[in-house]
């Protein structure tokens, strides 16, 4: 039987809408990304509850604020990634979708800890892979190709870093300590001397989740080449130079957007796992 608050609805609605609007104003989401957003937040807020809002504000909010984070020193990189710091509909779905399906899930297994472990993952998946972003490429270190390991120009597709891993694993650890300091009541199904397994296996999801990221970033993903400026970069049809890019390796359809959907949904998997066999 699914239960359905009409109070908490109304309210997650409302603060949905506030958080979106929010965002707007401050750039940090278009006009498609709020509406994307919105609805993303009615099904968390409104369906889920506050232990889930928190999460995904968690996310949202700290990854808002590390696209803010050295600006200036990110500028020359902004021409390696398909799309600047303000998220459209796609980017809010790419990094929420899988979330919010767990959300639904646990409507229909309310008592149930997997659907909130799972939620937890792709949280953590999508937080560890946007924090490693934000921050591997402020590494005054190498970066380093995921598959071949040599040396690569930060900001490549695939590339990892000595300070993108530890940033990847520090963002996955925030969602994981939300997880377990604000495990739902409702969620009966759970055994609290396994709070501290359960903790690093949802950081450990979101360190999976970034690298399966990552991996995909190296080989599979669409990636175009700018004549002009003779460099990589995952922007079509036009470069950040105004130069029609060409297509020169991975799967046409397989675009960032596509490849966060499946760096969440590996994060999310990882913790189901962990469920049943824990
Ligand atoms: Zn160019």
């Amino acid at each position: 039987m699914i239960q359905i608050s009409f109070l908490q609805l109304l309210i997650g609605t409302f603060l949905a809408l506030f958080v979106a609007l929010i965002s707007y104003r401050a750039k940090v989401l278009s006009r498609s990304g709020a509406l994307a957003a919105t609805l993303l937040g009615i099904v968390v807020f409104g369906l889920g509850g506050i232990e889930w809002a928190l999460l995904l504000l968690a996310f949202f909010v700290s990854s808002s604020g590390l696209s803010k984070v050295a600006k200036g020193s990110k500028q020359k990189l902004v021409e390696k990634f398909s799309k600047g710091s303000t998220r459209d509909s796609n980017q809010v779905l790419a990094n929420g979708g899988v979330a919010a399906v767990f959300v639904l899930l646990h409507l229909f297994f309310p008592q149930q800890a997997w659907p909130w472990l799972g939620f937890a993952g792709s949280m953590a998946a999508v937080n560890s892979d946007t924090w490693a972003t934000e921050l591997g490429v402020l590494s005054s270190r190498g970066a380093y190709h995921i598959l071949s390991t040599k040396k690569v120009e930060k900001g490549t597709s695939g590339a990892i870093s000595f300070l993108g891993t530890i940033a990847s694993f520090s963002g996955g650890l925030l969602i994981a300590a939300l997880a377990v300091i604000f495990w739902p009541d409702k969620i009966t199904d759970f055994n609290a001397q396994l709070w501290w397994v359960s903790l690093f296996a949802i950081a450990f999801a979101g360190l999976f989740g970034s690298i399966v990221d990552s991996i995909l970033g190296a080989s599979l993903q669409a990636i175009y080449y700018c004549p002009t400026c003779e460099k990589e970069t995952e922007r079509t049809p036009f470069h950040i130079c105004g130069t029609p890019t060409t297509f020169k390796r991975g799967w046409k359809w397989l675009n960032n957007d596509w490849v966060n959907a499946v760096c969440a949904l590996a994060g999310g998997l990882f913790m189901v796992v962990f469920a049943l066999v824990k």
